[in-house]
């Protein structure tokens, strides 16, 4: 049975009387991951994989622990198709990157209409690079995923189809099974945001059955500078590195190179060694974690408190515990400034999705994301803040 008083307790900055909820932008991190990075700088600093001392043999084995710790919490099928890259844009734009010996003028792109920044750009950077051209998948009138509309545009062959796991502006969880199968029929390669369901969902890499699947650890519990990019090894074996430098060769001469082996292939140079161990710490944490049923509960109150009060729920659908909102005539960034005053943290803006924001015809909005360390207590607090907010708001309008 999980207990929020004690998994919060797990976190020293949440000491503090503020109540967090932008959860979605980053999570605080947790005292095992704080640890774990400590006892890497006072006991063991050195380079990985480079040397026969100790110190070397202590740092490599961590680092090795980790990606074990990663392999299992996602099921990744081989531990060598689990690559360290600095977050979760890192991990696209090295896919980015690396396919840019596979498409050709006019081939298709799909990414969906709800995608980050993060899963668009890098997109469009490889589209001018070699004539690809994006096609975007439609959203049906509450937000979700057009799926019919999806299966329509996989008759163009596209040749790449790039969708989050969860929305970092809806919440909602994208149906990424079928999402993959379907692409995989048609004959595309597939890369999963995973960016915002990893610290929310069981993710099974091989269940969804994606080529590439990317994340970040400071959205799970773990440190910042640190993501993964995972997935089949046989696709992640066709990439070009994108990097170039130590670690990444087998062997090299003026005239030419060849490259290491996966993982290291894609891991030029010194990576980010104790957040890589962190990030483990972190791994090992969230694998033993069981809130799903507690979050449930935190979104439901949260979504009942919202009905109660003159807002819009962007998107209707299975969801994690994160929401966004748009009031009438109230700008979001007031009401994050009034919540603020009154210690509560949230975000307002585009949330990296200026697209889908268009689309939906607002200037942003206002997002509250919950994790299992927030309480029922903090969310009731925040529900009347808002109220208060709009009702002050919207006298001055
Ligand atoms: N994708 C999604 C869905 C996200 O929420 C984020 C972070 N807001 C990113 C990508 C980018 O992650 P990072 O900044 O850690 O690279």
């Amino acid at each position: 049975m999980f207990d929020p008083i004690a998994f919060r307790a797990q976190f020293p900055s949440l000491c503090q009387p503020e109540i967090y909820l932008d959860n979605g932008a980053s999570t605080q991190t947790a005292a095992a991951v704080l640890n774990a990075m400590d006892s890497y700088y006072r006991e063991y600093r050195a380079n990985v994989h480079r040397g026969s001392h100790s110190w070397a043999e202590r740092a490599t084995s961590a680092v090795e622990a980790a990606r074990d710790s990663i392999q299992s919490l996602i099921n990744a099928a081989d531990r060598r198709a689990v690559v360290f890259t600095s977050g979760t844009t890192a991990a696209i734009n090295l896919v980015a990157w690396g396919l840019i010996d596979y498409f050709q003028p006019g081939d298709r792109i799909l990414v969906s209409a709800m995608e980050h920044h993060a899963n668009l750009v890098p997109w469009q950077l490889l589209a001018r690079r070699t004539g690809a051209v994006i096609e975007v998948i439609p959203l049906k009138d509450d937000a979700s995923l057009d799926m019919a509309a999806y299966e329509a545009l996989l008759a163009n062959k596209p040749k790449l189809v790039a969708c989050c796991h969860v929305s970092n502006t809806l919440g909602l969880i994208n149906p990424v099974e079928a999402i993959c199968a379907k692409a995989r029929q048609a004959g595309a390669l597939t890369l999963i945001d995973g960016a915002q369901a990893i610290a929310h969902l069981k993710v099974d890499i091989q269940a969804i059955g994606c080529d590439f699947y990317a994340f970040s650890g400071h959205k799970m519990f773990g440190p910042t500078g640190v993501g993964v990019l995972a997935g089949r090894l046989e696709s992640l074996g066709e990439l070009l590195p994108f990097m170039g430098g130590g670690e990444m060769i087998d062997k090299v001469s003026f005239e030419g190179v060849t490259f290491n082996a996966l993982p290291h292939r894609l891991e030029a140079g010194t990576g980010p060694i104790s957040e890589i161990i962190g990030l483990g710490a972190a791994a090992n944490m969230l694998q033993s974690l069981d809130a799903s049923a507690y979050e449930a509960e935190l979104t439901a109150l949260l979504l009942d408190g919202l009905a109660a009060l003159p807002v819009k729920v962007l998107g209707q659908g299975p969801r994690v515990s994160l929401v966004s909102i748009s009031v009438d005539g109230v700008h979001h960034s007031d009401l994050a400034h009034y919540l603020a005053g009154k210690g509560i943290a949230v975000r307002a803006g585009h949330h990296c999705t200026q697209p889908l924001h268009q689309l939906l015809g607002l200037p942003g909005s206002l997002r509250l994301a919950v994790a299992p360390y927030n309480t029922k207590q903090e969310l009731q607090h925040c529900l009347a803040a808002l109220a208060e907010a709009i009702a002050l708001f919207q006298e001055m309008a």
